[in-house]
């Protein structure tokens, strides 16, 4: 129960305080480096037994853990929505069930993603090849406050079901989540060891990625970003690197606009515009800009923002208050430059003490100002008018970002085209947000928005080792040296050039 705000933050333990009313809801230690690696060796003796087992019964175990947390599932969105301030049904749509799905997808499936896969040697035909999937050991992964659970517990799902332990750092604003579901991991009889998770601010996450961990797995801003990227690569190990977003959404002259109209809303508004997919910019066709315009005013204001708690609110709280800092400088310098705040705009509080912005839809707006430019990570839906669908994929793709996107239009081989051309990681047509929720699929981003992949076989076995082994097809005890082997000579290297030359007909 969150008691009243009073308690302050040391250098050995934070206090988290919900977003909703600013009351303390509990206090967190602070992990140092030697705690921290002290958490890595205990990773490490439980990862040998565990990568030991084969991969369905890794997943039929992992599955326990789900069912205890699904058992309890409106406990932890209830906390969910206490510490991070979105509301009880975003906690059970967005984050229970994502980590929901993806022990369920990957614990049913990892078997046969992780089965070794064989290679035709073209040019060795009496050899044969293939590649095994060995996991790496200990993954180190560092999340953001925004999806305290689907990021930081799905990823550690995908990691354990992949055979590794998993050292989890959670944002310092928002680790009560995490904690809760390693009660729950605990309690279904897995090794407590095996998830370890480490609070504290981002020096925690430093010394996590300084320890013996065999692989990180980010998911924040860019900035620090690109410090886990340049520190991985000092140590030599892999990372996955998943970044801000600035998503475009594109309104096709031919879109239906209702459903066009409903979607940018929900995708700017959902998580109070804290989510990394949110629809950031709108390009709409001046032709339909009007119709477009008036429908999505209509729809922010009819939505309900207040205390995410109850079930018949649709905004709950800003989680960081740094994002209504970003959300009042992006309005004033598009104010300054032109735009106008047709709803919203401000910070309010509908319950004392917590921290709201309101849903807000700016007309006007034009690619310098910032609100089209830098990431926004809060609840502003700016309004871009274009003269032509070229126009739009232009100033779409004129971004450092490339996370998702969105093309709204009734012809499907156009949205497909459009989002062929987009520099995005993600498109979704006629769609918005939900990709992160299908694990068979991909997440990423291209240029600044990150490295690597999360989710999908392919992000499954990034989380091992691929180690190769070539193999004689037959064996022939006669053959004592192939015949590029010493001694070399003159005969030798005319048969290797006639030999190169019959590429030539190939
Ligand atoms: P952040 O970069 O401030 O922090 C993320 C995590 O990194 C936190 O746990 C923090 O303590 C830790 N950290 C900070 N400095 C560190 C350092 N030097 N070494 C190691 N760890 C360090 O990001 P945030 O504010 O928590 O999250 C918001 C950002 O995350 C937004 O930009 C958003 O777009 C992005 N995000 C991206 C995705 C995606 O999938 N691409 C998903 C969610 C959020």
């Amino acid at each position: 129960m969150a008691q009243p705000k009073a308690k302050q933050a040391t250098a050995e333990t934070i206090v988290v305080h919900s977003p909703i009313d600013g009351s303390v809801v509990d206090e967190v230690p602070v992990f140092t480096q030697e705690r921290v690696d002290a958490e890595i060796v205990l990773a490490h003796e439980a990862q040998r037994a565990w990568a030991a087992l084969p991969p369905k019964e890794r997943g039929r175990r992992l599955k326990k853990w789900r069912d205890l947390v699904l058992d309890d599932a409106d406990a932890l969105a209830e906390l969910v929505t206490l510490e991070n301030g979105k509301t009880r049904t975003e906690s059970v749509l967005a984050e229970v069930a994502t980590f929901a799905q993806v022990v369920t997808y990957f614990g049913r499936r990892s078997h046969k993603i992780l089965k070794p896969r064989s290679i035709t040697l073209f040019s060795a035909p009496h050899r044969t090849s293939y590649v095994h999937y060995v996991p790496r050991g200990v993954i180190g992964i560092i999340a953001p406050w925004n999806f305290p659970v689907a990021i930081a517990m799905g990823e550690a799902a995908m990691a354990l079901l992949a055979g590794n332990a998993a050292v989890v750092k959670p944002s310092e604003i928002t680790p009560l989540s995490a904690l809760w579901c390693k009660k729950k991991f605990d309690e279904a009889g897995l090794d407590p060891n095996l998830l370890r998770i480490v609070t504290g601010y981002g020096e925690t996450g430093s010394a996590l990625l300084q320890g013996d961990v065999q692989m990180i797995c980010f998911t924040g801003s860019v900035a620090t970003g690109r410090k886990i990227a340049a520190a991985c690569g000092e140590r030599l190990i892999p990372c996955i690197v998943e970044l801000g977003g600035k998503a475009p959404f594109i309104v096709c002259q031919d879109a239906d606009l209702d459903r066009a109209a409903r979607a940018a809303v929900f995708g700017a508004f959902f998580n109070s515009g804290q989510v990394c997919a949110s629809t950031e910019r709108v390009y709409v066709h001046r032709e339909v800009a009007e119709g477009f315009t008036t429908r999505v005013i209509e729809l922010t204001r009819k939505l309900r923002q207040g205390d995410p708690r109850k079930f018949d609110v649709d905004i709950g709280a800003i989680t960081f208050d740094r994002q209504i800092e970003v959300a009042r400088e992006q309005i004033d310098d598009a104010v300054s430059k032109g735009a106008t705040v047709a709803t919203g705009g401000e910070a309010h509080q509908p319950v004392e003490g917590g921290s709201f912005f309101q849903p807000t839809v700016l007309t006007g707006v034009t690619q310098d100002m910032k609100v089209a430019r830098e990431e926004t990570f809060g609840p502003l839906l700016p309004i871009l008018v274009v003269d032509s669908e070229e126009e739009a994929l232009q100033l779409a793709n004129d971004s450092h970002l490339g996370l998702m996107g969105y093309v709204f239009t009734r012809d499907i081989a156009k949205g497909k085209r459009y989002a062929e051309q987009l520099e995005i990681g993600t498109v979704m047509v006629n769609d918005v947000l939900s990709s992160y929720a299908f694990p068979e699929a991909p997440w990423m981003g291209v240029k600044q928005s990150g490295l690597g992949k999360v989710h999908s076989a392919d992000g499954l076995r990034d989380l091992c080792q691929e180690r190769h082994v070539n193999l004689p097809k037959w064996w022939l005890p006669s053959t004592r040296k192939d015949p590029h082997w010493h001694p070399h000579s003159r005969k030798l290297y005319d048969l290797a050039l006639r030999a190169l030359r019959l590429l030539k007909r190939l």
